[in-house]
């Protein structure tokens, strides 16, 4: 006999997860099919922050800053070990595009945003700080302001949410590709292939968390859903053999303005990251040879002392709305496509951040709340403590 889930979800990256919990925590026997392993894909390559968004201001995206703030709390709540503070800083140089006035003002409405709580709190450092802050060049600079964002192990999260559905209930089949899926009444006819082979089951909604593979997804569906046309942007990142004392620093590019993150991590840094069209088509993310001159530039013109070569490199792929305006400037919000009609049997997760996979995870649930059979939900992803290994 078939096997039948009120929901299978495709995809075990972070979003795949969030919706494998939040679904379990309904009630929901949730099965998730990953191909690969956790965290295969974007969700390890990521900039592994947990932040706002500070120059989503700009673009003037506030309520996905006000959320991801929201969502930065709760995790540094639910999650000490996976999250952690970490303070930032902006060198402002005599060639900045912005001035001391304007980063104090973005500052400020990201603490209005971040409800003035402990970590909205920021400062304009001292010339007596200065040298302290790890060979950062004081040729032109004119200030240096320090706030708080958060910064995690993106796969190491990815893995604790999965345990957490888990132990709520939700089965996981990894490896298992799915292969398609038809309609028919009350839902879905699964076809997905394991080691052991090629399997069927039946599902009243199907959710495709296939990060940039969610259009290769749709496409073996029948009968088609909605498919919206995206582009892939890649993100790499350099890895340094040197370990930051004070923080993070996030520079502006010499080359193009664009923002740029030298991070800590774990005993290295990490830089990043680049944002280069690859096409609709997913392809192996990888640092480009002119990606790792373009970050090794910026470390040369603000760490001028700094002597460590690179000793690595990752890229992960973005999913943007294809569109014409420049890269940068794209909205980041997450984008929720379900069926047509009341009661859709189909969401499929567009783009989003790592940071927002919680409250991704609840509007999902919230769109099939009208299809899935009503349960007693027992317990809130929101209460729901999240360990490492
Ligand atoms: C360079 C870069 C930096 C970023 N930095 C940040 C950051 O600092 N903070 C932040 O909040 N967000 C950040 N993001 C965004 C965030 O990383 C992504 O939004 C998030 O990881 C996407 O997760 P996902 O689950 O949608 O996709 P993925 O993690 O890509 O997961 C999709 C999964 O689907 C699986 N799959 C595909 N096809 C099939 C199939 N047929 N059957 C079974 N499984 C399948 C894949 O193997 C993969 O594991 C960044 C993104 C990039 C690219």
């Amino acid at each position: 006999m078939t096997t039948r889930y009120p929901l299978v979800v495709v995809g075990g990256g972070i979003h795949g997860v969030g919706v494998a919990q939040a679904a379990a925590a309904r009630g929901y026997r949730t099965l998730l099919l990953e191909r690969e392993a956790l965290a295969a894909a974007t969700s390890r390559s990521s900039s592994k922050l947990i932040h706002g968004g500070l120059r989503y201001l700009e673009s003037a995206q506030f309520g996905l800053v006000r959320e991801s703030l929201r969502e930065r709390e709760l995790l540094l709540r639910l999650a000490p070990g996976l999250v952690r503070r970490v303070a930032f800083h902006i060198p402002v140089y005599r060639h900045s595009r912005r001035g001391p006035s304007t980063i104090r003002a973005g500052l400020s409405l990201y603490a209005l945003l971040g409800n003035l709580g402990r970590n909205a709190r920021f400062q304009r450092l001292t010339r007596g700080d200065w040298p302290g802050l790890d060979g950062l060049s004081p040729e032109g600079l004119r200030a240096v302001f320090r706030y708080h964002d958060a910064q995690t192990d993106d796969a190491a999260l990815t893995r604790a949410v999965m345990r957490s559905a888990e132990s709520l209930g939700a089965a996981r089949a990894c490896p298992a590709e799915f292969l398609g899926a038809e309609r028919h009444a009350g839902g879905w006819r699964l076809r997905y292939r394991d080691r052991a082979g090629d399997r069927e089951c039946d599902a009243a909604a199907l959710v495709n968390a296939a990060g940039p593979w969610v259009n290769a997804v749709a496409r073996t569906i029948a009968p088609p859903p909605p498919c919206p046309p995206i582009e892939l942007v890649q993100g790499a990142h350099i890895v340094l053999d040197r370990r930051l004392a004070r923080g993070a620093y996030y520079l502006e590019a010499p080359q193009d303005r664009r923002a740029v993150f030298v991070l800590p991590w774990r005993d290295r840094t990490l830089v990043g990251t680049t944002e280069t069209p690859r096409g609709d088509t997913p392809v192996p993310a990888a640092a480009l040879p002119e990606e790792i001159a373009y970050l090794e530039e910026v470390v040369r013109r603000y760490f001028p002392e700094w002597r460590e070569r690179t000793e690595g490199s990752f890229a992960g792929l973005r999913v943007l709305p294809h569109g014409s305006g420049r890269i940068f400037h794209r909205p980041r919000d997450t984008v929720l496509v379900a069926e047509p009609g009341h009661g859709p049997r189909l969401v499929s997760i567009y783009g989003g951040k790592l940071t927002g996979y919680r409250a991704t995870a609840q509007k999902v649930m919230r769109m099939l709340a009208a299809t899935l059979p009503a349960r007693r939900g027992s317990a809130d992803t929101a209460e729901l403590p999240l360990t490492p290994e």
